[in-house]
């Protein structure tokens, strides 16, 4: 008998048809003997609609009450698939009538704590005493995903794409066997299926390149779940909520064996949601770079690829993207910094730009997977705006009209199509 925590994705709850079908899949795993948890997103198109209402609000909405807000998709979620789980547990004959097989949960109400970063908060810890008596007592807990709450009782959220973290903390916090994260893709491909119709389904892939394509924009994981179920080493296991077919694995490294090390590339991630800023007429000396950077910091945006460019007349200019949901903080805080200390400083931002990215764990034992990336678009007469590296991964900024054309002759030019 083994603990499971299975997750289920926005698309999976989607209608009632599908939170019945979620239904049955949990009590199907319950028959053969397990203990599971549930824990669901909101119903697939809910968020985006409180986050406009938000922004209808305040464009820069982002506070205390912005997660409150959020975070109510998951409520309602929660709430319809215990019913459905316990209305299918008495078709089934598994309660008697008026019994209870389920029963939902917000996240204060099981303990998952977090810090108090609004938007982007992170788990501390989960109080698993509630979980485990209700687990204990043959109840399947269904746990709202994407949320916590912080020491000062409000609600935070963790981020699009954030029940994903929910999911592996809880499956950290249980000790659970297994942490199967159900989506509408059967698994982790070689790129993102919509993109790029050849991609091929990948059975085992490292955390590290994992982490890597998640962090370059494949969002069929959040980034943070796959860091945690890495250190905690919680078994992950991306299905499809539609099919039985077998999805992918997330492994160690040295589970992986010896004939996936030798490919050089693994997957090609792309991200249109970049934002190119361009900063001209800094001062050309030491610090200055430390103060843009720390104002940004000061402001939680991260900066992705930054290039300092050659000192020009003895002004000094400076290149970085972020992403697109930062972009109007970013402005907003280098307009404060040009107003206090950069007078001369020019702001420019470039919308229309996306980074592709090839990632692969042997690409460090293989020299010269770069040059194959730009001659490879350089044949396709793309031009690459900027360009930055890892061990494992090489990411380059494109207009974002040829981000699909640029995916598609990667993944083809680096061995990956499917051959079918
Ligand atoms: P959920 O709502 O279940 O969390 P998401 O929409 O967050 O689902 O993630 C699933 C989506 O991720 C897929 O529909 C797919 O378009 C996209 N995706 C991007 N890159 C990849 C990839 N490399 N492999 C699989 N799916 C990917
Ligand atoms: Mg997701």
């Amino acid at each position: 008998m083994a603990l499971i925590v299975q997750k289920f994705g926005g698309t999976s709850v989607g209608s009632v048809e599908r939170i019945r079908g979620v239904a049955a899949r949990v009590l199907d795993t319950v028959a053969q003997g397990h203990r599971v948890a549930v824990v669901t997103s909101a119903m697939s198109g809910e968020t985006n609609r409180l986050v406009a209402l938000a922004h209808d609000i305040d464009p820069l909405p982002f506070s205390r009450e912005y997660d409150l807000i959020l975070s109510a998709g998951e409520q309602v979620a929660v709430g319809l698939l215990a019913l459905a789980i316990n209305a299918e547990a008495r078709k089934r004959g598994l309660v008697p009538e008026g019994g209870t097989k389920a029963r939902g949960y917000l996240g204060h109400q099981v303990g998952i704590h977090t810090d108090n970063g609004y938007s982007k908060a992170r788990i501390r810890e989960i109080d698993t005493k509630l979980l485990f008596s209700e687990l204990d007592a043959g109840i399947v807990p269904v746990v709202a995903g994407f949320q916590g709450v912080d020491d000062s009782n409000s609600i935070t959220t963790l981020g699009r794409g954030g029940s994903d973290t929910s999911a592996v903390a809880l499956a950290a916090a249980l000790r659970a066997d297994d942490c199967e994260i159900y989506t509408d893709v059967d698994g982790v491909y070689t790129t993102d299926p919509r993109l790029c119709p050849k991609a091929r389904k990948i059975e085992r892939i490292s955390y590290e390149e994992m982490m890597e394509l998640a962090s370059l924009g494949a969002k069929v994981l959040q980034i943070r779940s796959v860091e945690l179920a890495a250190k905690f080493r919680v078994p992950l296991h991306v299905i499809s909520s539609f099919s039985n077919t077998p999805g992918t694995r997330v492994v160690h490294r040295e589970e992986l064996g010896m004939s996936m090390e030798q490919v050089d590339v693994s997957g090609v991630a792309a991200d249109n949601n970049q934002v190119k800023y361009h900063l001209r007429g800094l001062p050309n000396r030491p610090g200055v770079a430390a103060m843009v950077f720390g104002a940004l910091t000061r402001e939680s945006i991260v900066v992705d690829v930054i290039v300092q460019d050659m000192p020009v007349s003895g002004m000094a200019s400076l290149s970085f993207t972020v992403g697109e949901a930062e972009a109007l903080r970013t402005q907003t805080a280098l307009e404060r910094l040009k107003a206090e200390a950069f007078r001369e400083m020019e702001i420019q931002s470039d919308k229309s730009l996306a980074k592709v990215s090839i990632v692969g764990v042997g690409m460090q034992h293989h020299p010269g997977v770069a040059a194959r990336m730009f001659q490879i678009l350089g044949e396709q007469n793309i031009d690459i705006r900027l360009i930055s590296t890892s061990e494992i991964k090489v990411s380059c900024l494109v207009a974002a009209d040829q981000m699909k054309l640029a995916v598609e002759s990667l993944h083809r030019g680096f061995g990956l199509d499917r051959l079918d």
